[in-house]
């Protein structure tokens, strides 16, 4: 996608999904396998150039932004191999999750779960702790158990769960830093169905009987539209399983459909105009006190400006050094904003309530945290660096972004660079928005 958008504008221009960030690197590189990308890594670092790997550039955050070199994995694509007795497969890192899914669904496995959509790259995807919803699952780096690296000094690493169980932690969730994947080993299950409902409904009906949805469905979250109070409920289960329709008697059944897995849980219905989004993960516990404040908040200040919907999810917690859902069970708070119209001010605006709650922002999705703010927020945090330091000595991934975001003592934060960036877009008018997204 990030090539896609590279070549339809310039040779030199890579652009992320909604058109946020946007630079001009020296290069644009598709190593044709493993080798030939050591050769580019190595010859950066003994050069002093900077590499930041992109998947298919759909992070609404600069990390792939660099002024050296971007490179894509495009043509390393598809399944290594698999054991279907073992429910493991081993894929190129750059295969992307809809792929993924196909090929998988074919040997018989599955991922035991996905996110909103399945443009992303396996490794991608992994790199900043993507994630679907259902409160026993974590987000889709918990499928990673092993696999292999570029690491900063251009050898390769093999790592797996039973040698490296830090390493293993450290790569889950790594932003490209700790070294490229090119092959990634995957903990997965037998391919199944899944039931997809949605109803519709408002916040008075709904906000009571959300804790019950959320225990009684596999996967359930909800979309709230700020301009009308209305609410969309989605349940996934197993044909037939979760919340029986006559307990939704408050809701309208819009939308019944049963389908494969790798089908069914990411929505395939156009998107329709791009956007940009912010998302913290909270503590389960608060998440719907979190949101009952936002809420307010859109609806008081942010009515008029934000047509889109905010989203409600949850994830289960794990143990990956840098995941958002570290060691808590966690509620997920998304913000959107139609990628034509200013998203910064109300961005800035409702951060502070997540931040009141200890929230932790999505890795790839728009916030304004950096080193200082982040360190606070995960308590493995210098075990990751170290293990980073170790991969990456020269620091040949840390792109001035990547250096702010991980390195503490930084003392040229790139945070001002990028916003006064993405500010300069060109200003955009309410009458714009196009009014509330279906
Ligand atoms: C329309 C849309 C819907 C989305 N839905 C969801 C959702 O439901 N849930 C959710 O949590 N997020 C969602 N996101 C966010 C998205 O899933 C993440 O930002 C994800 O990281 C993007 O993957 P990508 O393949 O585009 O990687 P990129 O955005 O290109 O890169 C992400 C990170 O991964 C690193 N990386 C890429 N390839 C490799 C590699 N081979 N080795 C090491 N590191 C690598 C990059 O360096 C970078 O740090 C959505 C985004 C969009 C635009």
């Amino acid at each position: 996608m990030g090539q896609e958008s590279a070549d339809e504008s310039s040779a030199e221009t890579w652009s992320n999904w909604s058109g946020s960030v946007s630079f001009e690197p020296d290069e644009i590189l598709e190593p044709a396998d493993e080798e030939e990308l050591r050769e580019i890594v190595s010859a950066c670092a003994e050069a002093g150039r900077t590499v930041r790997v992109a998947g298919a550039g759909h992070s609404w955050t600069p990390v792939v932004e660099t002024e050296d070199v971007v490179v894509s994995l495009a043509n390393m694509t598809g399944v290594v191999d698999h054991d279907e007795d073992a429910k493991t497969a081993t894929l190129y890192a750059g295969t992307t999750l809809e792929e993924a899914g196909t090929k998988l669904h074919d040997r018989d496995l599955a991922f035991p779960n996905l996110g909103d959509v399945s443009m992303q790259t396996v490794a991608g995807a992994f790199g900043t702790g993507t994630h679907g919803t259902g409160p026993t699952f974590e987000n889709l780096s918990g499928s990673l158990v092993g696999g292999r690296m570029v690491t900063g000094t251009g050898d390769v690493r093999e790592f797996d769960a039973e040698n490296d169980p830090d390493l293993l932690r450290a790569a889950q969730l790594s932003l490209g830093t700790l070294g490229i994947f090119t092959e990634v080993e995957l903990d997965l299950q037998t391919t199944y169905k899944i039931q997809r409902r949605e109803y519709c409904t408002n916040w008075r009906e709904c906000r009571g009987h959300i804790p019950t949805l959320i225990e009684e469905n596999r996967n359930f979250d909800f979309y709230w539209y700020p301009r009308s109070d209305e609410v969309k409920l989605r349940l996934l289960n197993a044909p037939g399983g979760g919340t029986d329709h006559n307990d939704l008697a408050y809701a309208t059944l819009v939308e019944d459909q049963t389908g494969w897995w790798q089908e069914t849980i990411p929505e395939h219905d156009d998107i329709g105009r791009e956007f940009d989004e912010m998302e913290y993960a909270l503590p389960f516990e608060d998440g719907l006190e979190c949101f009952e404040r936002v809420r307010e908040r859109v609806r008081e200040h942010w009515r008029a400006d934000v047509g889109w919907r905010l989203l409600v999810r949850t994830v289960a917690a794990d143990d990956a050094f840098l995941s958002t859902e570290y060691d808590r069970q966690t509620m997920t708070i998304s913000c959107i904003q139609n990628a034509e119209l200013e998203h910064w001010p109300y961005f800035e605006d409702i951060e502070p309530i997540f931040r009141e709650y200890e929230g932790r922002p999505h890795w790839g999705k728009k916030h304004t945290l950096r080193a200082p703010e982040l360190q606070e927020l995960y308590p493995e945090w210098d075990r990751f660096q170290e293990i980073r330091r170790e991969l990456d000595p020269d620091g040949v991934f840390l792109s001035e972004y990547l250096e702010d975001l991980l390195e503490a003592e930084s003392d040229d934060p790139a945070s001002e660079r990028q916003l006064a960036t993405e500010r300069t877009e060109p200003g955009r008018s309410r009458d714009e928005s196009g009014g509330d997204e279906p």
